[in-house]
């Protein structure tokens, strides 16, 4: 049979453009600058509209490195509020808007790799297929799309909305806030319950982000309570200002569940699987950046390996990350568990008395057993009894219904 002029051959397909997709695609520019490689988005940009944030210590020097050339804004610490207390700390902390994830790739991919605007419609081991019915053909297929929702994980969610405004004057904040969980702990309308804390950025002297953030037992995101609640939050800090963007997120909280039969719904036979659909997620944060990171960096060093070689690969590796995430996945199913919804805040308001040490290596997903120790030990924030209840219990189908963000 022979091709259409359209068709085309590549070595290495990426489809989906996100965060995972365009970092493989760096990390192979960097690593095997003569490899062909294509890179296909749906949407116009690649990145969607996100901000990604991280601290120093979740990369090493090499993930540090592959990030360098993006803009993006680093403060040298943050802090937390709470009821009982504030707490400044002087580990870096980044942030990385898409749109300047999107110019980065497009300064350093070359131009042939990038196809912003094509939606696969289908992908197999041999290639893609494109909605204009070209076909994209390859020795190895990345599926990089959205996570799918999936029946085999339970957990509850994350539910976010932020506002970017710039402010008449000099706010004067000059760390980010990660979370100022000394406010209301009312749940966003329709939910069972939540554990809700603002997260504040300040991008620029005149610049601030504020989210409203919930861990929610539902998937719902009402956006003119949310809103009115951030501008209660900005009216109480004496701080307003002109909307120039925002982002909203309804991401899973997985708490448990069977990966195994999750990555047999996922599998298309010899597509390796990366990014959040392929499991490289921190359970409790919902945060994908430091392991995306990681990922981008193995394949590269592997990008000779055949598809169906990588694919298995790669599945191993996600069922490896899956073990090592099991205690983020006992502590998410106290939190939705054990806790009082009112309550729920003491977790994170207990957590963040502990060593600096420790908390910079349970958002890099690198908590040690001593960590693990102590996180556990002490006077328990929640019922012990609840708390039990919830690590036995089931917990709810991850599976977001349809209109709800
Ligand atoms: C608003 C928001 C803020 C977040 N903040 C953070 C944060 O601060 N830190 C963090 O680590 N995580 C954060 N997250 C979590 C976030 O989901 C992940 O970190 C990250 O974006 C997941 O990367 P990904 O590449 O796996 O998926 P995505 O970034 O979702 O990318 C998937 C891409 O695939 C494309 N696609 C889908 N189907 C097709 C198709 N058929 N053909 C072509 N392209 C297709 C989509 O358009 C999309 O661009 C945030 C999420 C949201 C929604």
């Amino acid at each position: 049979m022979t091709g259409r002029a359209t068709d085309r051959r590549t070595e290495i397909a990426i489809v989906g453009g996100g965060l995972a997709g365009g970092l493989i695609a760096l990390a192979l520019r960097r690593h095997h600058p003569e490899m062909q490689v294509t890179l296909i988005e749906a949407g116009e940009a690649l990145g969607g509209n996100h901000r990604w944030s991280w601290f120093d210590n979740d990369l090493d020097a090499e993930g540090a490195e592959l990030l360098a050339g993006f803009r993006k804004t680093h403060w040298s610490g943050y802090s937390v509020r709470f009821p009982a207390y504030r707490r400044r700390f002087d580990t870096g902390y980044n942030s990385l808007a898409s749109p300047d994830f999107d110019a980065g790739l497009r300064r350093d991919l070359s131009q042939q790799t990038i196809h912003t605007k094509r939606r696969v419609e289908q992908l197999d081991a041999g290639g893609v297929t494109l909605d204009d019915g070209s076909r994209i053909s390859a020795r190895t297929v990345i599926d990089c799309r959205d996570a799918a929702p999936s029946t085999h994980l339970t957990g509850g969610w994350q539910v976010f909305m932020g506002r970017h405004i710039r402010t008449p004057r000099l706010h004067g904040i000059e760390r980010p806030i990660i979370m100022d969980a000394s406010v209301d702990q009312h749940a966003p309308h329709g939910t069972g319950g939540s554990y809700r804390f603002v997260y504040v950025l300040p991008l620029g002297a005149d610049e601030l982000f504020v989210e409203d953030t919930y861990y929610a037992d539902a998937a719902m995101l009402d956006r003119n309570a949310v809103s009115g609640r951030i501008d209660r939050y900005l009216d109480a800090h004496g701080l307003q200002g002109d909307i120039i963007g925002g982002e909203t997120g309804v991401l899973p909280v997985i708490t448990g569940g069977n990966f195994v039969r999750h990555q047999e719904d996922m599998r298309i036979e010899g597509v390796a699987l990366a990014g959040a659909r392929g499991g490289f997620v921190h359970p409790l944060t919902s945060y994908t950046l430091p392991f995306a990171v990681e990922t981008a960096l193995a394949i590269a060093k592997d990008a000779t390996l055949p598809g169906e070689q990588l694919a298995a690969w790669l599945e191993a590796r996600a069922r490896k990350h899956w073990a090592r995430t099991g205690f983020y996945r006992m502590l998410g199913s106290m939190l939705f568990g054990a806790a009082e919804p009112a309550e729920r805040y003491r977790i994170f308001q207990r957590f963040y008395r502990l060593n600096p040490g420790l908390i910079e290596r349970f958002y890099a997903g690198q908590s040690n057993l001593a960590d693990k120790a102590r996180i556990l030990t002490g006077k328990p924030p929640v019922s012990v009894f609840r708390a039990i209840g919830a690590l036995a219990g089931k917990g709810e189908p991850l599976v977001a219904e349809k209109g709800n963000s």
